[in-house]
């Protein structure tokens, strides 16, 4: 049997979660952009979501499987290859549903296979989902129930999974640990982007935390405090115009 090599950089963060939390979570990062692959799960029914199979998803599903976990969705943030690139072999191997991201997202989806041949991964596949998401849909996962927020702007059907039981988010390319997603894209909007963390990811909570698409974890209260595109202090001074240079 062949052992994996998970990184479970959430389990630092849970330390600080007083409550016994209802979620549990994993972090597989995932083709050579080390997407962050996050499988979420329901302690009391063990059914797990992958979020954003982008790639590995033999050693995704083993982990799965050494946890004594159920797979039981698939969930994407949005179309671009290292999120989604994984999602066609995972539905064909396990048979759950594919849900999200935003239907704005088709191009994306269906031009996964020309950007692998761009990054050298031949074998992403695009994926026909189960379920368009739209803002303030509700998935659930087990127990546990999970807010949707469309947030445009990396790209235009990007979407958020938020767990207000847990206080936690999985925010794919809408924000990172002191950055923001790319803007450069087709069909990218900086503003839109902006707007999208500072009106609908604020709102959720400073204490929420949050696994980006890449990178550490972090809180969004943190990011009000440092990070230099979106802080409340940039926010009110002039906010940087030019996109980020970070992760696809
Ligand atoms: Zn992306
Ligand atoms: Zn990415």
């Amino acid at each position: 049997m062949v052992s994996y090599r998970v990184r479970d950089r959430y389990l630092s963060a849970m330390t600080q979660v007083p409550a016994p939390s209802p979620l549990g979570v994993f972090l597989t990062p995932v083709t050579p952009l080390q997407q962050n692959c996050t499988t979420v799960w329901c302690t009391r029914t063990n059914k797990a979501a992958v979020i954003d199979p982008g790639g590995a998803v033999d050693q995704v599903l083993g982990e799965i499987a050494r946890r004594g976990l159920t797979l039981d969705q698939i969930w994407i943030t949005h179309g671009h290859l290292d999120h989604a690139g994984g999602a066609a072999e995972m539905k064909e191997k396990t048979g759950v549903p594919i849900i999200g991201p935003h239907e704005a997202d088709l191009f994306w989806i269906e031009g996964i296979p020309r950007q692998g041949q761009m990054y050298g991964l031949p074998e992403a596949r695009s994926f026909v989902t189960d379920r368009w998401l739209v803002d303030g849909d509700v998935v659930t996962l087990g127990e546990t129930t999970w807010k949707v927020v469309h947030t445009p702007g990396h790209t235009p059907g990007h979407v958020v999974f938020f767990n207000r039981a847990s206080g936690f988010a999985q925010v794919g390319d809408v924000l990172f640990q002191g950055s923001i997603g790319r803007t450069d894209f087709p069909l990218s909007d900086h503003a839109a982007l902006l707007d999208s963390i500072t009106r609908k990811l604020w709102a959720l909570g400073d204490g929420v935390t949050f696994v980006p698409g890449h990178g550490p974890i972090s809180t969004f209260g943190a990011e009000r405090q440092t990070n230099p595109y979106v802080s409340d202090r940039a926010m009110r001074s002039t906010p940087i115009a030019r996109p980020a240079t970070g992760p696809s």
